[in-house]
């Protein structure tokens, strides 16, 4: 079974976002990105997926301007087997990354695609669902667990009431949550044998697909300020700042 994994290249979880001084959207320059972390866990899953012996080759494909092949390159580091990075430095939404993965997903031919539940830069959470209608094929969202039969996986879902397991046919598409595992540091040589891995480069334009955005961006504004705290010396204080400051009681 060949596994593709698209992986997106977003602003590091720990960075803290400034907006842009215009409003128009948050400051990239000289902001360290990373890796999507969800898309960290769906590599992980291939990975192991592929060291139990049900999978044969992953490929990491990321749509993106050239700095994300850095992201493809952590991708083949962590084990997988190529990547493929398709070039842009327009800003795309899922849309528009749906239906080029559609194309590449016709080309490479995958049994299994394996994609985060969600970028955290926009918080999408849309990717994965269209590309499985465009496609027709089957789909697992927020998985937790994945077990590979005849054929068929059974992926259990995180949804509001607790777990729930679904079987689907393959080809399928996955998309992964955060309990799915714990994604692996690169080691060092492979940090080194990545290198040497393969990417094929590739320019959207030419997937013939429209990647104007549908959507205007009207603002951005910067959660407000908390107010700082105080601390009370007795739980008689804190009622009554709860009761005549607070006005909760
Ligand atoms: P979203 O629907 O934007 O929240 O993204 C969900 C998932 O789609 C991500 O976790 C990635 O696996 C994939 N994805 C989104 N944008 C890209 C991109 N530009 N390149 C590759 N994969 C992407």
């Amino acid at each position: 079974m060949k596994i593709l994994v698209p992986v997106k290249r977003v602003i590091d979880f720990n960075v803290k976002v400034r907006v842009k001084s215009d409003g128009s959207g948050v400051e990239l320059a000289n902001v360290k990105m990373s890796m999507n972390p969800f898309d960290e866990i769906s590599i992980e899953e291939a990975i192991r997926l592929k060291e139990s012996g049900k999978a044969t080759e992953i490929v990491v494909v990321s749509i993106g301007p050239q700095q994300a092949q850095e992201t493809l390159r952590t991708g083949l580091a962590m084990g997988a087997d190529r990547g493929i990075l398709i070039k842009t430095d327009q800003t795309i939404e899922p849309l528009a990354v749906a239906k080029i993965l559609k194309a590449v997903v016709e080309e490479e031919k995958p049994e299994l695609v394996i994609l985060g539940k969600q970028a955290i830069d926009d918080d999408c959470n849309q990717t994965g669902q269209m590309l499985s209608a465009m496609l027709g094929w089957s789909q697992g969202t927020f998985a937790s667990n994945i077990d590979v039969g005849e054929g068929t996986l059974d992926v259990t879902r995180e949804v509001d009431g607790g777990l729930e397991t679904v079987q689907i046919k393959l080809p399928a598409i996955v998309t992964t949550d955060l309990r799915l595992n714990e994604p692996r540091y690169a080691s060092l040589p492979n940090i080194m044998k990545a290198k040497r891995k393969p990417i094929d480069v590739k320019l959207a334009e030419d997937f013939g697909v429209d990647l104007t955005p549908r959507l205007t961006v009207l603002g951005t504004v910067e959660p407000p300020v908390r107010k700082a705290g105080v601390i009370v010396n007795s739980v008689k204080e804190l009622v009554s700042k709860l009761r005549d400051e607070a006005g909760v009681l």
